[in-house]
């Protein structure tokens, strides 16, 4: 994936009429680029800033059905995630795993509460299921779970779910496009809708945010996959367009692996407040979170309130026996969920809907919102599938469900280098020629510089951000430690990039600024 000669390309097509434009390249909109060019439409994505920069790269990690909404009786939610959570295991196993999940339960009620619920989860998992659930008693629960607390504790229910890396894979899906021909396009931002002497949409105007050149691009067919942005585009489409989103602030705490000391995670479905807490093993830390915090403002930088913070901390301290404080945490992020809203009143929650929602406005605008990372494959496909029955389209199949983002299953079964996809060879082969690449960046993270001068070459990265936060994951699992490595790994960037001394310096400072909102 090189930028230059996908830039070159949209300019060598600028006369074209694209089948597909989508703004956005989170996990909605690269879903729906993928679904597009594996049906053989003529497809063009943009995104404004770098790919799963917003929510997409600040989940809880989980590709899951929804515990949670399974409570809320929410049931075809549930079976339909469930079935998309099989799906992304097989499609991308070297970004995916089967996680264990264990709930401690206190009472004989939560014991039969929770056993029943999660065989029925099992149940709708069908042929797709991860592994069957039961319960363990006391002692095996603090076999799996030694840090946990153990007074007043009746056992614990096993079952499994999976896990993600959110932003790796999103690189995955926009590599897959831009290696099936599609254009792909990080640092584009789409500034106004063009339409004909009708009011209907033909394309969009959008600008190269790194040299300022303006595009006219034309298209059959408009995708508004922004987000929590989408109201944004609404309002190009209609400046009198009511609300649609209601944005709701998740935050995650991200600390040392010995606050849990296991390789189980722990799902605590009702905290004190009636919330969710999970705890999860990720590359060798722990995650935990999350909160739901109705917002107002939204911006591309969400930032943790401090009651949020303190909400994870306390509740993680009333589980464990080993209480994490403030100092412990590594990183804290935060993200927004683009929650579908009623456009008729849009401060109430209650109608605030799990559920991703798709629209076309009398222009031709096709908008999809809401929804969550592990049902993207099939958010994608509905939308697809509406923009073909509104005759915009000329029908094609759905080819997702067994379209893999890996082929070489050999190297699967080696290291970590497995999550760069196909090519990871090419990183080892790098280190082999020149062991001195090889040496660990900072002995608290797992990168290497071949794997920062890899991603330069294959991954399109903009910014010193982009390599630390979201192609490796260095700004989550150790904000500190991400910092000391920043001016070296600008000056590894630039080297690659062509960039001189004034931009490495620039880049740290900003990326200094950047992490003052993660720790
Ligand atoms: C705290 C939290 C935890 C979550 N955990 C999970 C989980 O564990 N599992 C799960 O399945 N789901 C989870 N979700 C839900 C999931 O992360 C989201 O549903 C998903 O990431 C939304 O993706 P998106 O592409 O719709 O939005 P985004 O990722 O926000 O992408 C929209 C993109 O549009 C771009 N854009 C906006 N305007 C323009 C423009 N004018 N031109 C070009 N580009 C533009 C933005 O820059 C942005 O990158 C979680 C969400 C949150 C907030």
């Amino acid at each position: 994936m090189n930028r230059e000669k996908l830039i070159s390309e949209l300019k060598d097509h600028k006369d074209k009429k694209w089948d597909i434009v989508v703004i956005g390249g989170g996990a909605t909109g690269l879903g729906i680029a993928v679904d597009a060019f594996t049906r053989g439409y003529d497809t063009l994505l943009l995104e404004q800033s770098d790919f799963a920069k917003a929510t997409s790269s600040r989940s809880t990690k989980l590709v899951h059905g929804g515990v949670r909404y399974l409570a809320q009786g929410d049931i075809l939610l549930v079976t339909e995630a469930l079935h998309e959570r099989g799906w992304m295991l097989k499609n991308a196993p070297h970004l995916t795993a089967n996680q264990e999940f264990v709930i401690p339960v206190y009472t004989l009620w939560d014991v039969i509460l929770y056993s029943v619920g999660l065989k029925f989860y099992d149940l709708l998992a069908g042929r797709l299921s991860l592994g069957r659930s039961y319960f363990i008693g006391k002692t095996k629960t603090i076999a799996r779970l030694p840090l946990l607390k153990s007074e007043g504790l009746k056992g614990g229910i096993v079952y499994h779910d999976g896990q993600f890396d959110d932003s790796r894979m999103a690189v995955a899906m926009a590599h897959s496009c831009a290696a099936n021909g599609s254009i792909v396009l990080n640092y584009f931002k789409v500034a106004s809708l063009l339409k004909d002497e009708n009011g209907a949409i033909t394309g969009v105007k959008a600008v190269d945010m790194e040299s300022g050149s303006e595009y006219s691009i034309m298209s059959n067919l408009v995708i508004n996959a922004t987000g929590v942005f989408a109201d944004e585009i609404h309002r190009m489409d209609d400046p009198a367009s009511k609300p649609t989103i209601k944005p709701s602030q998740g935050v995650h705490i991200v600390l040392d692996r010995s606050f849990l000391q296991s390789d189980s995670a722990i799902m605590i479905p009702k905290t004190d407040d009636g919330r969710v807490l999970f705890a999860i093993p990720w590359y060798g830390k722990v995650v935990a979170g999350t909160t739901d915090t109705p917002l107002d403002t939204i911006t591309m930088e969400p930032k943790a309130l401090d009651e949020e913070i303190d909400f994870i901390l306390r509740t993680a301290g009333k589980y464990l026996t080993r209480k994490p404080s403030r100092t412990d945490v590594q990183c804290i992020y935060a993200g927004l969920r683009p929650l579908a809203a009623n456009p008729d009143n849009p401060q109430s929650t209650k109608e605030v809907s799990r559920r991703h929602k798709i629209t076309l406005s009398p222009s031709g605008l096709l908008s999809i919102v809401g929804g969550k990372w592990t049902s993207y494959r099939r958010m994608a496909e509905e939308t697809i599938d509406r923009g073909i029955k509104a005759g915009m389209l000329p029908a094609a199949r759905c080819r997702t469900k067994n379209f893999p983002f890996y082929h070489n299953a050999t190297l699967l079964k080696d290291d970590r280098l497995k999550i760069y996809g196909d090519r990871a060879w090419e990183i080892e082969k790098m280190i082999t020629g020149n062991p001195s690449s090889g040496k660990l960046l900072h002995p608290g993270l797992p990168y290497t510089k071949a794997e920062v001068i890899w991603i330069c070459r294959n991954e399109m990265p903009g910014k010193l951000e982009d390599v630390l936060a979201r192609r490796t994951r260095a700004l989550l699992l150790d904000a500190r430690a991400s910092l000391e490595i920043a001016h070296g790994v600008a000056e590894i960037m630039a080297a690659e990039l062509g960039h001189d001394g004034k931009w490495v310096e620039e880049q740290t400072a900003d990326y200094k600024k950047l992490t003052e909102n993660y720790l």
